[in-house]
C-alpha cells in the first residue's frame, strides 16, 4: 500500500487522513464470496459503509460483481441509490409506518419484521397495482427484529397475508456467530430451517461475515458480511482471517521535550521517568479516537508508528489532541506538519477496539467526519470526481 500511497497533496489544514484500499476491500469481498459461493455474497453497508465511505464501498463492490446490498435506514438507502442505479438494496429498518412511497420511489426493499409492516407493504403493492419485492425476517432467538412466536404462527397459518409480495430473501441474523463453539449459532440455523419449510419457497439468507465462516449450512441462498469486508476481524477470540483495509494518521501539530518526573495531559495521569520527546497530533476523541487509548503509569494505552518505529501514547486522550512518545524514534522523523499512523497493520482496528473495551464496529463507525479522506484502487474514479 505505501508504495501507492504519499502522505503529500493533503490540505494543508488537515489534522488528521483516512485512508481506505478499496482494493483490499475488494479483496475481502473476493475471499468471502468464494467461500460462501454458489450463495450469492452481498455487502452490508450500514452506518456509511461502517463509516468508511458507503458510496465508495458501494461503488468498489458492484465493480467488482456484488449486486445486493443492505443499509439499516430509509435515508442510507436513498443516499446509495443515488450512487449505485442497478443493484438491489434492502433497508434493514424494514417500513417506517408512512413511509411505503419512499421505498417504492428509489426502488429501495424493505426487510419487513412484524405483522404491521407486512399488511402495510401489501397493502401499497395492492393499491399501486405493483408487485414489489420485500425481504421477511424471521426472529430466531436475537429477540431484535423479526416475526416471533406469534407473527410466525400467524404468518404460516394465514399465508394469504403475503400475497402480491415476491419475498426476497427469507433472513435470519445470528447472535454469536462471533463465536463459533456457541452452540446457539446452531439452534438459530436449526430454527430457520424449521421455519423456511413452513412458509413459501423463496431465497433464504442468515449468514453475517462470522456466519459465512460456520460452513456450507449457514450459507443458504445470500450471505451478508459486514465488517469482514473492511478488514475487521469477525470472530472475538480468533486470528483475524481478512487484509486491513483502513489507515489512520494523525497530523503532528507541535514537538517538545518534557523532563523526566514531569507529567502529560489531562489529570496528570502519566509521570514521565525520564526525559521524553514527545509529539502533540490534532487528533482526539472527539474524531473517534477513544479516550479509553490512553495510558496512565499503571496502564498502556495506544501505539502509534512512524515509518514502521512505535511511538507509545502518552497520558490521556484530549477532545482534539493526543500526545505521543517519540524518544526512541530517529531522530529527526517526527516534525511539526508531519504524520503518526495510529490505525494501521500494526495497531489495527481491533487492537483499539480491545483496548477500549468495545469491539472494532464501534471503532470503524466513529470515525470522524474531519479526517481527509482518501480511497485508493477500486476501479475507476468516483463519479464527479
Ligand atoms: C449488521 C448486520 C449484518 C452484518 O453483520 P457483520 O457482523 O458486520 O458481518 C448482517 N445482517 C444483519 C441483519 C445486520 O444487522
Amino acid at each position: 500500500m505505501s508504495s501507492r500511497f504519499s502522505l503529500q497533496n493533503i490540505p494543508a489544514g488537515a489534522t488528521g487522513v483516512l485512508l481506505t484500499d478499496l482494493d483490499a476491500l475488494v479483496r475481502n469481498y473476493e475471499k468471502l464470496a468464494e467461500l460462501a459461493a454458489p450463495a450469492e455474497c452481498a455487502a452490508v453497508v450500514k452506518a456509511d459503509g461502517y463509516g468508511v465511505g458507503a458510496g465508495q464501498v458501494g461503488r468498489a463492490l458492484a465493480g467488482a460483481g456484488c449486486k445486493t446490498f443492505f443499509v439499516a435506514t430509509l435515508a442510507e438507502g436513498v443516499r446509495l441509490r443515488a450512487e449505485l442505479a442497478d443493484t438491489v438494496i434492502y433497508v434493514l429498518d424494514g417500513l417506517f409506518p408512512g413511509s411505503a412511497g419512499e421505498f417504492a420511489g428509489s426502488n429501495l426493499r424493505p426487510v419487513l419484521g412484524d405483522l404491521a409492516e407486512i399488511d402495510e407493504w401489501s397493502e401499497f403493492c395492492r393499491s399501486s397495482q405493483r408487485e414489489m419485492p420485500a425481504a421477511l425476517h424471521i426472529d430466531t432467538g436475537m429477540n431484535r427484529l423479526g416475526l416471533k412466536t406469534d407473527g410466525r404462527k400467524t404468518i404460516v397459518s394465514e399465508p394469504e397475508r403475503l400475497n402480491g409480495i415476491p419475498l426476497s430473501p427469507i433472513m435470519s441474523h445470528l447472535a454469536c456467530a462471533d463465536d463459533p463453539d456457541d452452540p446457539k449459532s446452531e439452534m438459530q440455523r436449526a430454527d430457520f430451517v424449521s421455519v423456511l419449510a413452513n412458509l413459501p419457497n423463496a431465497p433464504a439468507s442468515l449468514a453475517n461475515s462470522a456466519g459465512i465462516f460456520h460452513g456450507k449450512g449457514f450459507h443458504f441462498d445470500l450471505v451478508r458480511p459486514g465488517i469482514a469486508l473492511y478488514g475487521g476481524n469477525p470472530f472475538a477470540n480468533r486470528d483475524n482471517p481478512m487484509e486491513p483495509v483502513i489507515r489512520l494518521y494523525g497530523r503532528v501539530i507541535q514537538t517538545g521535550l518534557a523532563k523526566a518526573g514531569e507529567t502529560v495531559g489531562y489529570g496528570a495521569m502519566l509521570k514521565l521517568d525520564r526525559d521524553t520527546h514527545y509529539a502533540a497530533v490534532a487528533i482526539g476523541y472527539a474524531d473517534g479516537f477513544f479516550r479509553a487509548l490512553g495510558s496512565s503509569n499503571k496502564y498502556p494505552g495506544a501505539v502509534a508508528y512512524a515509518d514502521g518505529c512505535p511511538a507509545p501514547i502518552l497520558g490521556r486522550v484530549s477532545m482534539d489532541l493526543t500526545v505521543f512518545d517519540i524518544t526512541d524514534l530517529p531522530e529527526g522523523s517526527v516534525q511539526r506538519g508531519g504524520f503518526l499512523e495510529l490505525i494501521g497493520d500494526r495497531f489495527t482496528v481491533d487492537d483499539a477496539a480491545r483496548l477500549a473495551g468495545t469491539i472494532g464496529y464501534e471503532i470503524l463507525t466513529s470515525l470522524s467526519t474531519r479526517y481527509h479522506r482518501i480511497y485508493s484502487g477500486g476501479g475507476p474514479p468516483a463519479r464527479g470526481a
